[in-house]
C-alpha cells in the first residue's frame, strides 16, 4: 500500500482538487483507494466528490484540565508550566483555567504536587467515512470549533483510514492536508512515503512553497512539486525555489474551464485527468 499525501503552503493552489482527481486517476486504473481528508477545520473533498457528512463513524475525544478545589494549595505551579497561558493565576485564590486556550497538552496536572487536577474527556471532532464507489472511500476528519489544538483529530482520522485501508486491501491511501505549516499539517505529513506540494506560478506561490518544502525537509519528507494553472502565470517566479531545493516540476496542470466548472459543481469524478 502506497501512502502519499498532498499539501501546498498556500490556500487555493488546488491541492484538494489535484488529492481528488489523483485518487480518482488511480480508481479509473482499477486500484482501491482511500482518500483522507485531513483539512479537519475546513474539509471539502467531500463537496468536490459530490458527497453529504451525514452520520459520524467515530467520533475523537481529548483530555482537559478541571480544578478539584478541595485538594488545591494554590501554590500555582500549574501556571508557570502552562505554555498556553490557559492558566490564569489569582494571587491567594484557585487558579482559573481558560478552555479556549488549553491544548490539553497535560503539563499542569503532570506537576501538580497535589494531585489536584482532574483530567476531564471531551469530544473534540468526528470521523466521517464516505463510500463513492466499490474502489474508492473517503474519510473525513471534522474538528469542532474554536479548539486551540486540532492535529489529534488528523492523527485519529489516519489512523482510523489505515486500519479500514488495511481491511479491504487498499493500493493507496492519499491524505489531502490543510494549507499551512502549523501542527495538523505536520501531523498529516508525517507517516507518508512521499509528499506532492501543490503550488501556481505566482510570487505567493512561489514564497509559500518555500515554507512548505522547508517544513518537509526537516521532517524528513520526500517532495514532489505539482505546478498547477501553470499557464497563467509566470512559471520563472518558483524556479528559485526548485533551484534552492534541488527539486524540477514533477506535474503541470494547465488552466482547464472543464475542470473548474466540475470543481464549482462538486462533479470532479466525471474529470479525467
Ligand atoms: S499546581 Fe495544583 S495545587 Fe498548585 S495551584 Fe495548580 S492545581 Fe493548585
Ligand atoms: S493542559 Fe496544558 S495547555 Fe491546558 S491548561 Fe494544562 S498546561 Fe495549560
Amino acid at each position: 500500500m502506497q501512502k502519499i499525501v498532498v499539501t501546498g503552503g498556500k490556500g487555493g493552489t488546488g491541492k484538494s482538487t489535484f488529492a481528488v482527481l489523483l485518487a480518482n486517476k488511480f480508481v479509473k486504473e482499477n486500484k482501491k483507494v482511500i482518500l483522507v481528508d485531513c483539512d479537519i477545520e475546513c474539509p471539502n473533498d467531500y463537496l468536490l466528490l459530490g458527497q453529504k457528512l451525514i452520520k459520524s463513524e467515530d467520533r475523537v475525544y481529548a483530555k482537559f484540565p478541571q480544578l478539584d478545589e478541595s485538594k488545591c494549595q494554590k501554590c500555582n505551579l500549574c501556571a508557570s508550566v502552562c505554555k498556553n497561558n490557559a492558566i490564569f493565576r489569582v494571587p491567594k485564590k484557585y487558579p482559573r483555567f481558560l478552555k479556549e486556550l488549553c491544548s490539553g497538552c497535560g503539563a499542569c496536572w503532570i506537576v501538580c504536587p497535589y494531585q489536584a487536577i482532574e483530567k476531564r474527556s471531551e469530544e473534540i471532532g468526528k470521523i466521517f467515512l464516505n463510500k463513492i464507489n466499490k474502489n474508492f472511500y473517503l474519510f473525513t476528519g471534522l474538528a469542532k470549533p474554536a479548539l486551540e489544538e486540532t492535529s489529534p483529530i488528523v492523527r485519529e482520522t489516519k489512523k482510523f483510514a489505515k486500519s479500514f485501508a488495511s481491511k479491504i486491501n487498499a493500493d493507496y491511501i492519499i491524505s489531502d492536508t490543510a494549507a499551512g505549516i502549523h501542527c495538523p499539517v505536520i501531523m498529516a505529513l508525517l507517516d507518508n512515503d512521499f509528499a506532492y506540494a501543490v503550488t501556481e506560478p505566482t510570487l505567493m506561490g512561489a514564497y509559500d512553497l518555500d515554507l512548505i518544502l522547508t517544513l518537509c525537509k526537516k521532517i524528513g519528507v520526500l517532495t514532489k512539486v505539482v505546478l498547477n494553472q501553470a499557464d497563467l502565470g509566470d512559471k520563472k517566479k518558483i524556479f528559485p525555489v526548485l533551484k534552492k531545493f534541488k527539486l524540477e516540476i514533477e506535474k503541470e496542470i494547465p488552466y482547464s474551464k472543464k475542470i473548474a466548472k466540475a470543481y464549482s459543481e462538486g462533479q470532479l469524478l466525471d474529470v479525467f485527468f
